[in-house]
């Protein structure tokens, strides 16, 4: 599938990394005839295994339009869940506070995908695009700028040049390092377990959070698996040593701690596949621009999934640059140049530090069994419930329709 020939030898964007975020932003741009070449390190069969990435996303409502804009949401809503309510519970206390679509004009919050499902048809479309260029296995080892393009150089030793380049290639970005771009980052001391679950009943498209003194535990609702079995899928957050993590159980005991968690109105409940774990932290760079070169999604910035807006984040930016650089290209401007960089960066950091210190803050009140602690996030999220205005900010943040989207987005879904 990967590794195939060039379609072109000039091309305006270089996109170095072809995950979710990367594959979205090649589709974005090479739909409107801007010539991309995106690269990725994994071959293409490696990415689209069952074994690669075991998460779904929660895609909001932003980023769907983002995926539309893309033309690739049609080829996805088959196997998207949508979420309609988002309830939050507390230690044992009853459900404190719940967030209904009725309360938000009657959209979905979001929709629940598979990240494997997304990627294969994220590829599929770039595939099929005159002007995108896949290439995998591609592992970008180096880059050269001067002063009208920047190249690549692959660990095979190939070179590809094009105006700009973009890393999307995920937290350990080597774009960022190459870059010589620092990042403010810790560690929660925090895993996520994820994994998907059949249950006796349906799930109603209810999106649970639920806080334990041991770690947020969220089940999200999926659609139903080939067979028919009602579907959601999980993530476990967990503290403490690996050499404890619930992923060392056998089956028997961890379908017990499933049952022990999950909301009785599930019915029983079993693990329906394999079980991934991913460790937890905060990453945000220094700086999202270079000399011709931009970072987007996870390469800029990495945020805790507690409110499952991480990948959101990045549509926002791919929003963003691709708006920026279609126009430039129609134009017959430069895609790469500062004046254009410069207006990404100051468009993005500041909405992306806006959602990463909330979420920080989040994280640290919902990993806290101190009794202060709890007694006043339980305080706070009644007082949510109680106050309309509190309860439509946070539903707005949950379907990422903070007031960002570009004109791209919006003529493309009032068409
Ligand atoms: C448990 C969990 C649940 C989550 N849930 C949600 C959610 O519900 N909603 C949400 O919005 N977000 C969620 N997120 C966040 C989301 O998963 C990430 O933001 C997203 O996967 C980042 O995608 P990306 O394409 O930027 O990076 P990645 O997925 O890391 O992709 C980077 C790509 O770059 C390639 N690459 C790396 N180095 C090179 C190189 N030198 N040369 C070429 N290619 C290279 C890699 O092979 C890879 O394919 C969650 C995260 C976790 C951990």
């Amino acid at each position: 599938m990967g590794g195939k020939a060039s379609k072109q030898d000039k091309y305006d964007t270089i996109i170095v990394g072809g995950g979710l975020a990367g594959l979205s932003l090649a589709a974005l741009l090479a739909k409107s005839d801007v010539r991309v070449l995106c690269l990725d390190a994994e071959p293409a069969e490696k990415q689209l295994s069952a074994t690669f990435d075991g998460r779904t996303t929660a895609v909001s409502w932003g980023s769907q339009k983002v995926l539309a804009a893309a033309d690739v949401w049609n080829s996805m809503a088959d196997e998207a869940c949508p979420i309609d309510t988002i309830e939050i519970l507390d230690g044992s206390s009853p459900v404190l506070l719940t967030f209904d679509k009725s309360e938000a004009g009657g959209e979905s919050f979001g929709w629940i995908m598979e990240n494997r499902f997304m990627r294969a048809k994220l590829l599929e479309k770039v595939l099929s695009l005159k002007t995108a260029t896949h290439m995998a296995p591609a592992r970008a080892a180096d880059f050269h700028c001067d002063e009208k393009t920047a190249t690549v150089i692959l660990e095979d030793g190939r070179a590809f040049s094009a105006p700009l380049i973009v890393g999307a290639d995920g937290r350990q970005s080597f774009t960022r390092e190459k870059m010589g771009i620092g990042a403010r980052q810790w560690s929660y001391g925090q895993r996520a377990m994820t994994f998907i679950v059949s249950h006796e009943n349906p799930h109603n498209n209810v999106a649970v959070e639920h806080f334990h003194a041991s770690g947020p535990f969220a089940v999200l609702p999926m659609t139903d698996a080939p067979d028919g079995s009602r579907r959601s899928s999980v993530v476990w957050t967990e503290h403490g040593p690996e050499s404890v993590s619930a992923m060392r159980f056998d089956e028997d005991a961890f379908n017990a701690g499933l049952a022990a968690r999950f909301p009785a109105r599930y019915g029983s409940v079993k693990l329906a596949g394999d079980r991934f774990s991913y460790p937890l932290g905060l990453i945000h760079a220094h700086n999202y621009i270079a000399p011709r070169m931009a970072l987007v999604a996870d390469a800029a910035h990495g945020i805790h999934p507690i409110a499952g807006q991480g990948l959101n984040l990045g549509y926002r930016d791919i929003a963003v640059l691709a708006e920026l650089v279609i126009e430039s290209v129609k134009c017959g401007d430069d895609p790469g140049a500062d004046e254009l960089l410069r207006s990404y960066q100051k468009r993005r950091r500041a909405d992306n530090m806006a959602m990463a210190g909330p979420t920080d803050l989040l994280t640290r009140l919902f990993s806290n069994s101190i009794p202060p602690v709890a007694a006043a996030r339980k305080i706070g999220l009644r007082a949510v419930a109680r106050l309309p205005s509190a309860k439509r900010f946070f539903m707005k943040q949950a379907m990422g329709a903070a007031g960002i989207l570009p004109s791209l987005m919006r003529e493309k879904n009032a068409a």
